[in-house]
């Protein structure tokens, strides 16, 4: 973990230090969960302030940088700043308030802190890139979404409700040691099956249903996501049409999918097979996101991305149909890019299921 903090004092120039204040990024630098704090990344080390309430705990266990107990940032900052003889402060901007720019501004005295630095990217492309550490907790995210998906399976029946399906779901997350569910999950039956972010309802279930569900749970941090669509009792020759055709195209892009290739290939893989099909303008939203520490990191698989995928980035893959007042089916497996294809981490099959 301690390669985080290195790569970005590597690149700091001459008196420049960083400052790192998303509780995201600050978990990622020091593997330590807190709800307020920062790091500084000086070129001489890096310098966990965080408060009373964590400081023990850091102590013991972050090994990546100094931990100080965070008491009078207005004092503590200019005197660090002095101490590392930091003349231009590049502050993390991109989940960070212009208040609290300002503020940082206005104690920094006599220390550049540039508005638009580099920060920002750095890090993203550090994070894009999962070391085995991160791969093992994602895994082990997935994992946990698996079983409670096959959980919810055995509870699914006409006459249960979304909810209820909801929290069945979130209950096998808890009982595994989830941290708790990585986005809000969707259960989204019959016609809500056509929203793709439709939010859970009463509705209950009924025998010629799709149900899609959109579920991921987060472990150590890290995500997972995954959907599958079901149908209840019995599919009619529309319904497995539309299904095969979102199966073909979620097949196809996992096929081409590879680094070095860039973000709109697969996309445009899945979108033309869809769009033969008839169905042209029923996919709506981009084919697939990078996940990990946030469900929705980069890069992209979308039509207007035009970046070159790196190894080592873990992105979903995730087309769907979705017929307005009719129905809806979305397939979303999360696969883990590598130099010749991807590896996927999915291990729930996809052939239509039919619950009776
Ligand atoms: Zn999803
Ligand atoms: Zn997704």
């Amino acid at each position: 973990m301690l390669y985080r903090i290195q790569t970005i004092q590597k690149k700091l120039p001459a008196n420049t230090g960083a400052l790192v204040i998303s509780p995201q990024n600050r978990y990622y630098l020091t593997g330590f969960s807190s709800s307020e704090g920062y790091v500084l990344i000086t070129p001489q080390q890096g310098v966990f302030l965080v408060d009373f309430r964590y400081f023990e705990a850091a102590k013991r266990e972050v090994k990546t940088a100094q931990v100080e107990e965070l008491t009078r940032l207005r004092e503590q900052l200019p005197a660090l700043l002095a101490r590392f003889g930091i003349q231009t402060l590049l502050v993390e901007s991109g989940y960070v308030s212009l208040a609290s720019f300002a503020m940082l501004k206005g104690i920094c005295q006599g220390v550049e802190l540039p508005a638009q630095n580099a920060l920002d990217e750095w890090l993203l492309s550090l994070r894009m890139v999962k070391d085995e550490e991160e791969l093992g907790y994602i895994r082990q995210a997935q994992s946990i979404t698996e079983h409670a998906f096959y959980k919810a399976l055995d509870f699914i029946r006409p006459g249960v409700s979304e909810r209820e399906i909801y929290n069945e779901i979130l209950f096998d997350y808890y009982r595994q040691g989830a941290g708790g569910m990585a986005f809000e999950t969707i259960v989204a039956s019959g016609p809500h099956s056509s929203s793709p972010h439709a939010s859970v309802s009463d509705r209950r279930v009924q025998a010629g249903d799709f149900i899609t569900i959109d579920m991921g749970a987060k472990f150590n941090g890290y995500c997972s996501d995954m959907t599958r669509t079901v149908a209840v009792g019995h599919a009619s020759e529309h319904m497995q049409r539309i299904y095969q055709t979102v199966l073909q195209a979620q097949l196809a892009a996992l096929n081409v999918l590879s680094a070095n290739k860039t973000g709109h290939e697969a996309d445009a893989v899945a979108r033309n097979i869809i769009d033969q099909a008839g169905y042209k303008g029923a996919f709506g939203h981009s084919l697939g996101h990078s996940v990990g520490l946030d469900i929705h990191e980069e890069p992209r698989l979308s039509p207007g991305y035009e970046k070159t995928l790196p190894a080592g980035v873990v992105i979903t893959i995730e087309p769907g149909i979705y017929l307005a007042g009719d129905c809806g089916v979305r397939i979303e497996d999360m696969a883990l890019l590598l130099e010749n294809g991807c590896q996927n981490l999915t291990h729930v099959a996809k052939e239509l299921l039919v619950l009776k």
